[in-house]
């Protein structure tokens, strides 16, 4: 038999506990539901992956993903994992509304691929960079909230601040801003609001920020994933760039960015569209001239070190929100990542994605 046919594909829930309930503008989960792969290869690797469903954001819940993962078990058993990129538009046709669950398999193939060549999985993304600035994120709540937030963030040396606007008016936002700009003078400061202003709300955000003197680096997500007038109409009159999460999904969705002027940059998170499609939506940006975001859903060290892999690995990111990892309090892995700071390193991994079961 061939070393890398695929043998084996196994899941099951990984529930973990967070240091604090994440909230954004449209939910507030308290513990992460992922899911945990194990892809086992003819000559015996076996690669982990982990799915980060984040209900919220894509309507994906740990029951889905694991009945996701279920129906494409057969199809998958018996193929060569060295076609992973065939592999991953597969799965991108056979799962199109279940990406967490098609990143969580292309995540375990890819490392036991990884595993198998002895190739760390930046190296196999283009091995462009091996290291990334990340921010952290101050989410939803209240103005104590929001101070004690950005201290923590300023005394962990990470030096951007990515807030979570959107679950109050702009006005409340704009006030949360102000204290956290006076906690993190110094810091950039980014804007997410996950859709949950419309585009005068944004626009009332935008300008009481304005005449408050808070600078303001990146603006993601101002409006609904529905309102792609509202996101051209704020990217065209915004000083600030505009940075597309929720709106882009998929290549299309940022065709449809391209040509309508829809944003400035793309968030990409391999659990909001998986691996294969992922590296084509970043072609797509590029060809755009679009700004890069490489994000995350509620991902453990296993996922976010996948995606320090893919986004130093290919390049061209301007903004790496890759923090999730630190809101998980409790987890049984080891290795991975390194964090430093605000740098994340993946220098030292010689395979795969280099995160390996307690
Ligand atoms: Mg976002």
């Amino acid at each position: 038999m061939h070393p890398t046919l695929i043998t084996e594909l196994r899941f099951e829930p990984l529930n973990l506990p967070l240091t604090e309930p994440f909230a954004i503008a449209t939910g507030a989960p308290e513990r992460a539901d992922n899911v945990l792969v194990r892809l086992t290869l003819a000559d015996g690797t076996v690669g982990l992956g982990e799915a980060a469903p984040f209900t919220a954001v894509s309507g994906e819940t740990q029951a889905s993903t694991l009945e996701a993962m279920a129906s494409v078990r057969d199809a998958l058993v018996g193929r060569d994992a060295s076609g992973w990129r065939p592999i991953g538009a597969w799965l991108t046709e056979a799962l199109p509304r279940a990406p967490s669950a098609r990143c969580g398999i292309e995540l375990a193939l890819l490392d036991a691929l990884g595993r198998h060549h002895r190739m760390p999985l930046a190296t196999l993304f283009g091995g462009a960079g091996r290291a990334l600035d990340i921010d952290m994120t101050v989410t939803a709540g209240d103005e104590a909230h929001a101070a004690a937030s950005a201290r923590a963030i300023v005394a962990r040396g990470i030096r951007t601040l990515k807030v979570k606007v959107g679950a109050l008016t702009p006005e409340e936002d704009v006030r949360r801003m102000v204290i956290i700009r006076r906690e993190a003078p110094g810091a950039r400061l980014f804007a997410d609001a996950n859709g949950g202003y419309t585009v005068a709300g944004a626009r009332a955000f935008l300008s009481g920020l304005e005449a408050a003197g808070v600078p303001l680096a990146l603006f993601e997500q101002p409006v609904s994933r529905e309102d792609w007038e509202g996101m051209a109409e704020l990217t065209r009159a915004s000083r600030v760039p505009i940075c597309a999460d929720e709106s882009a999904r998929t290549v299309a969705d940022v065709v449809r960015l391209g040509r309508e002027g829809g944003a400035h940059g793309v968030n990409l998170k391999l659990m909001k569209s998986g691996v294969v499609e992922s590296l084509a939506m970043w072609n797509v940006a590029r060809a755009f001239g679009m700004e890069l975001m490489m994000g995350g859903m509620l991902e453990s060290t296993l996922a976010m070190s996948s995606a320090v892999h893919f986004a130093a690995g290919l390049g061209g990111f301007d903004y790496a929100d890759l923090d999730t990892h630190l809101f998980i309090r409790e987890h049984s892995f080891r290795g991975g990542l390194r964090c430093e700071g605000g740098r994340v390193d993946v220098g030292h991994v010689q395979a795969g994605h280099g995160v390996e079961l307690e």
